[in-house]
């Protein structure tokens, strides 16, 4: 019944990462950027555009990671609820938060905008599902907390409107947010290297860096094909960080977020499983992510892996679209593939300075937003503006007994997956 294509992301039929350039890199930059992602090439812009020397070094070809496999919705979001992180933080730091995600989406949108980036970008809006009667109440709650503190006006959405915004029975109501919307993951990456190529960045395809090391106030950066003599190095590796970082290595968590799509469904179907062709989520620990592709044909679904085998994670990705579907019992699946995302310890994402070196990273899959935007204040802070973060900080706690393999992760699923059954939310 399936004929899934193991690994091939669906964007990467319109848009397949494509190599740079593969010579040896030059002996001197003035900033080295180390991975080829949103968040390389959202520092590479700024940086090349004030007229800097900048070198991206990536270990496969530009995009090869997380920046061209995701489900491209523009969720900018946070993983503590706001009334969550007012008790951690208190309310300025929690305000200073969520309000940062509202300006970095709007950026973005201005971005593709000013500069006509071709990526498909649709500001459908976004449903969020409740699970349960009492979620949706918890979820009014927050969503008046939001809109007191920050300005977002989300629209709570009913039980008996649920099928407004979409041909589910799966929902106790929900909470729809019209500011956040979609774009096609692998042509944004492309059309952000095209800028930042433009300005001059000189981009590398196949370059793992193995080393950085600090010499006075500059750097020697480490690969298989020289070394560079740095003035600054940023780091943008996020899930794909590898032996060659230890220190970044040992601080973030690495989780495969993985998707399938559809084969197209007859235009009928479509709208009535999704009338508003805009983007879903739903409130279960280990929820789904799921829009329908650009050209409105196809669903596409995603949720975190915890089966090991391929195959089995595939079909719970199957089960559960069945699960908000039922229709598509027997629809044939295109794509299956998967990428890896970060976890910091606290699930905040992440700038910060070690021993000189500038790290952009843990988005904990909502990079779409945070990634480039990050990538910017790095560029930001290399630059010496007074543009500032709030989710600057001088430190990035250790994950203790952990030296880079996750180890305690089918633990940590298994946790969420049992969470998810005692609120009654999944199977
Ligand atoms: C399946 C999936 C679905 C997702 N859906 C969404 C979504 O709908 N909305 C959302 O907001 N976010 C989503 N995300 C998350 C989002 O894609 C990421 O947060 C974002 O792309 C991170 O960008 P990045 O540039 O930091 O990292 P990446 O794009 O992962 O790039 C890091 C790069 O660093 C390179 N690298 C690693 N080590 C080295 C080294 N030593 N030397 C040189 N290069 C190196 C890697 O090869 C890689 O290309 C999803 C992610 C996945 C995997």
């Amino acid at each position: 019944m399936m004929s899934a294509r193991n690994d091939m992301p669906y964007w990467w039929e319109a848009a397949e990462p494509a190599e740079a350039a593969t010579g040896a890199p030059p002996a001197r930059a003035d900033i080295v950027i180390v991975g080829g992602g949103y968040t390389g090439m959202g520092a590479a812009i700024p940086l090349a555009r004030a007229g800097r020397e900048v070198v991206v070094l990536e270990r496969d070809r530009p995009g090869d990671g997380a920046s061209s496999r995701n489900g491209g919705i523009t969720s900018g979001n946070i993983r503590h609820s706001f009334s969550s992180l007012i008790e951690k933080y208190g309310l300025e730091q929690a305000k200073a938060f969520y309000a940062e995600g509202v300006v970095a989406r709007q950026e973005l949108y201005d971005f593709i905008e000013a500069e006509k980036l071709d990526c498909d970008f649709q500001p459908t809006g976004r449903f969020s599902g409740a699970m349960r009667p009492e979620i949706l109440e918890t979820m009014k709650r927050e969503m008046a907390l939001l809109h007191e503190h920050i300005g977002i006006e989300p629209a709570i959405v009913e039980r008996q409107d649920v099928h407004d915004e979409i041909g589910s029975d799966l929902y106790h109501g929900g909470v729809r947010r019209a500011d956040i919307g979609g774009i096609h993951p692998a042509k944004l990456h492309r059309e952000l290297r095209r800028v930042a190529e433009a300005a001059g960045a000189g981009i590398y395809s196949g370059i793992g860096v193995t080393d950085i090391r600090r010499i006075g106030s500059a750097f020697e950066v480490t690969t298989p094909k020289g070394r560079i003599q740095a003035a600054h190095v940023i780091v943008a590796t996020n899930g794909y960080t590898d032996k060659g970082l230890p220190w970044l290595r040992r601080r973030l968590v690495p989780v495969i977020s993985e998707m399938i799509a559809t084969e197209p469904l007859s235009p009928n179907l479509m709208q009535s499983l999704m009338p508003k062709r805009q983007m879903h989520g739903e409130t279960r620990q280990l929820g789904y992510y799921y829009r329908p592709s650009p050209d409105g044909k196809s669903i596409l679904l995603g949720g975190r892996r915890y089966a090991s085998d391929a195959d089995a994670a595939r079909e719970r990705l199957r089960q559960g679209l069945i699960e908000i579907f039922p229709e598509l019992n027997d629809v044939k699946l295109s794509h299956h593939w998967f990428g890896f995302v970060a976890f910091p310890m606290d699930q905040l994402p992440k700038l910060t300075v070690h021993d000189g070196v500038v790290y952009a990273t843990g988005f904990c899959g909502s990079g779409v937003v945070w990634a480039r935007w990050m990538g910017m204040k790095a560029a930001a802070l290399v630059l010496e503006k007074e543009e500032t973060s709030a989710f600057y900080s001088d430190t990035l706690r250790r994950i203790p007994f952990y030296n880079g393999k996750p180890w305690f992760l089918p633990v940590m699923m298994n946790w969420y997956k049992l969470k998810d059954r005692l609120t009654g939310t999944m199977k």
